[in-house]
């Protein structure tokens, strides 16, 4: 949890930023120390002048700091959004279609820079940041982009009587809240729908990961994005994140997170009558039959595992192993586990870079500790990492793989959200499945087989919004996204996002 200052402590603040702006530091255009709000197409502070120290996850130092937002901040943003929405809405999809994409070209152009500031900012690898994060940023721009010239209604006959015609029209102001994990990735995933469909948003990064929503701002300038279309406010979840939910204005919001800030959400906004997406938490199942194609399924299972230091909400977590090929496919993975690199994000041979927090990663330890306490087996031990001196205060852990838990305790219970995950054995596909779906969650689940008609099988019957046979994370954005249970309320992706961020309105004309 970022800690607060009030404005007149900012250069006692900004002291380790300096000491450390020459590992990593992105060329000077993007070398911002004070991260600012975007409301009404100006850089700004906080009403309050208050910041919030952000950490750098690769040194445990304070390097920049945010905006302290509060409700009189979400205020101005909604007023500049409420006065932007007329001329946004009735622009045409050409001229949104064309500030979308100048936007993307310029995220595109500045890929590297990008990277760097989401790797500092995250702690993530930074070629996770280049190959993963950034890319996919600028495709979710351009895919709403080009998708919203392509976007239709429906019409039904009434033969000989009427013709009835859906028109789509934009909500108006709409609120943006995403996570830290995929910080601009997950952000513009929601953004550009929102404002491809003609709304004005207010959005809302995650205070632990500010740095690139705020890079973003500024090339939304340089776009010419009109002042108010798109508002970016920084501070923290139950202050500004909250008052963006609570504010009458904010006529549908849009959510990425933990399923507990999910339940706050619809509990303010189910008795507004807000339209409500809520992306959650998961425990995903990786299920492994003995017929599958072996390499792929180990090389692919290190990957749902660890990519992104375990922090992707459709990381499997439980590996279902069938019994034939337990001990084979155990000893694989934690052997290509312990061979994994875990240190400085900086450096592009390293395969896991430092957890988001220490506040996360003192949970996902907890966890560990957890888990020897149900009589879990560690054949990966999950350890903290001191790369260097310099990084020694560094969120490294290790990854960790633990076996001989039951399907019922904690730790195959609870999102851990990190590079642990537990395997057990199966030996029916009956058994894979009623393990895989004895969880409040239903996110997303990964089955390996050559045997077409049991993927098709299971793949009915699994409890979750994503099923992936023989691979993970191949994602084609026109696909529905989402989860079922606690892992959420409705989907992304595609049509559904712009039928989320538009009302459906019936005409009916009678001959
Ligand atoms: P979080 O719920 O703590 O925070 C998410 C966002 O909500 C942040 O911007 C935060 O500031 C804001 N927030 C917090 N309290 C709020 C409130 N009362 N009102 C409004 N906003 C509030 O989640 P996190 O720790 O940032 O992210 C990790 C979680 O996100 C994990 O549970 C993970 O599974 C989930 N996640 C889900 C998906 C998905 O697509 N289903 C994708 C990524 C992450």
């Amino acid at each position: 949890m970022p800690t607060k200052h009030g404005a007149f402590v900012f250069w006692i603040f900004c002291l380790p930023q300096y000491t450390r702006i020459s590992r990593l530091s992105p060329p000077n255009l993007f070398a911002l120390e004070k991260i600012h709000n975007y409301i009404n197409g100006q850089l700004v502070a906080a009403q309050s002048g208050d910041w919030l120290d952000n950490y750098e996850p690769a040194t445990g130092q304070v390097y920049s700091l945010i905006p302290d937002s509060d409700a009189s901040d979400v205020q101005a943003a909604v007023a500049a959004a409420e006065a932007a929405f007329p001329a946004w809405s009735s622009c045409g999809v050409h001229e949104r279609y064309r500030i979308l994409h100048r936007i993307a070209d310029l995220i595109e152009e500045r890929l590297e820079p990008f990277a760097q500031a989401e790797s500092r900012d995250s702690g993530k690898a930074i070629t996770t940041a280049r190959t993963v994060d950034i890319p996919r940023a600028q495709a979710n721009i351009r895919f709403f982009a080009t998708a919203i010239l392509h976007f239709g209604a429906e019409s039904h006959q009434m033969e000989g009587q009427a013709v009835n015609y859906t028109l789509r029209q934009p909500i108006g102001v709409v609120g943006c809240i995403s996570p830290w994990n995929l910080p601009l990735y997950l952000f513009t995933w929601k953004i550009a729908p929102a404002l491809a469909t003609g709304n004005c948003v207010v959005a809302k990064p995650s205070e632990l990961t500010p740095m690139t929503a705020y890079l973003l701002s500024q090339i939304c300038i340089e776009a010419g994005l009109p002042a108010g279309v798109l508002n970016i406010l920084h501070g923290l979840g139950p202050k500004a994140g909250q008052a963006i939910v609570e504010h009458p204005k904010t006529k549908a919001i849009s959510f990425t997170g933990g399923t507990s800030t999910g339940r706050i959400l619809a509990r303010t906004a189910a008795p507004m009558f807000k339209k409500l997406s809520l992306e959650l938490g998961g425990k995903n199942p990786n299920i492994i039959f003995a017929d599958c194609n072996f390499e792929e399924a180990v090389s692919t299972t290190v990957r749902s595992s660890f990519a992104n230091n375990g922090q992707i909400c459709l990381c499997g977590s439980r590996v279902y192993i069938e019994r034939s090929i337990y001990e084979k496919f155990r000893d694989e993975l934690v052997r290509r586990a312990k061979a994994l690199k875990t240190g400085d994000p900086a450096d592009p041979t390293n395969d896991l870079g430092a957890l988001v927090s220490e506040q996360h990663r003192a949970k996902v330890m907890g966890y560990l500790d957890i888990a020897k306490q149900e009589g879990g087996i560690l054949l990966c031990r999950g350890e903290i990492v001191r790369p260097s001196d310099e990084l020694a205060n560094g969120y490294y852990l290790s990854p960790a793989i633990i076996e001989g838990l039951p399907n019922h305790c904690r730790t195959n219970q609870e999102e851990i959200f990190g590079p642990v995950v537990t395997l057990q054995p199966f030996d029916t596909e009956a058994e894979a499945l009623a393990l895989a779906n004895d969880t409040e969650y239903g996110l997303a689940a990964t089955l390996w087989t050559q045997d077409i008609s049991r993927a098709t099988r299971m793949a009915e019957r699994l409890q979750s919004g994503i099923v992936w046979v023989n691979c993970w994370m191949l994602r084609d954005l026109r696909t529905p996204f989402g989860g079922v249970k606690s892992s959420g309320v409705g989907r992304e992706g595609g049509v559904e996002a712009l039928r989320f961020f538009t009302e459906a309105k019936n005409v009916c004309v009678k001959y």
